[in-house]
């Protein structure tokens, strides 16, 4: 696979669900590749990257942009609330704003600086014990807690149980976005992208599909 296929299939995938071409956001998702293989996906035009770790980002990422210029890179990892300074400097979006002690984090930051990340609620849509994320039953109350701090969310995104068909969950996501009027939804990676852009995804996160397998162990933090 790689980058050219990766974003054909994308290209396909909106025209197949009637949508205009370029709706979808194609996050490459960087996280543990061997930098030669980011810099190659770099040096062919794409500018936007998914990271899941903020120290590793905040390690690779103001180089490449010194080296390549503007890249938009996304946060899509856990966030501890201890790393949200160093995250809103570093990322263009967050995708797991996932409990009010990080909300109000990112609120007084926010008000400080007079700008924000782009912000999704993750949504733990399989109701996973293991996994993070606002259950669907407390969507609502998240999202007005939000309200209330001034904090602007602008999407959705979920991680479907991995052992599960994605589809429903798409819809799910999708469905809670549009009661909320939420136009942002980021779900779909490399083994479902296309359905998640069926069900209306706006930003998908594919990682191996485009770099390879990922050989090497996920750092800490
Ligand atoms: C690693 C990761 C991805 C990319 O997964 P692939 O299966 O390699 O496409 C997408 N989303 C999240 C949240 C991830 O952690």
């Amino acid at each position: 696979m790689g980058l050219a296929e990766i974003t054909q299939r994308v290209r396909a995938a909106e025209q197949a669900a009637g949508r205009a071409e370029g709706s979808v956001t194609l996050i490459a998702v960087s996280k543990v590749q061997p930098l030669d293989r980011v810099v190659a996906v770099l040096e062919a035009g794409h500018r936007v990257f998914g990271e899941n770790y903020v120290q590793e980002a905040a390690g690779k990422w103001p180089g490449l942009r010194a080296r390549f210029g503007p890249v938009a890179v996304h946060m899509i990892g856990p966030l501890q609330t201890n790393k949200a300074r160093l995250a809103v400097d570093l990322f263009d979006a967050v995708h797991t704003v996932d409990r009010p002690s990080l909300a109000q984090k990112l609120a007084a930051l926010a008000q400080s600086r007079g700008a924000c990340p782009k912000l999704f609620v993750q949504v733990n849509t399989g109701k996973e014990p293991q996994k993070a994320g606002v259950l669907p039953g407390d969507l609502a109350g998240f999202l007005a807690d939000c309200r209330t701090m001034d904090l602007p969310i602008n999407g959705l995104m979920c991680i479907p149980p991995e052992a599960e068909d994605a589809t429903p969950h798409f819809a799910m996501l999708a469905a809670m976005a549009s009661d909320h009027g939420l136009t942002s939804l980021s779900m779909g990676m490399s083994s479902d992208f296309e359905a998640a852009i069926a069900h209306g995804a706006t930003h998908i996160r594919v990682g191996s599909a485009i770099f390879g397998a990922r050989n090497y162990p996920p750092r800490a933090g």
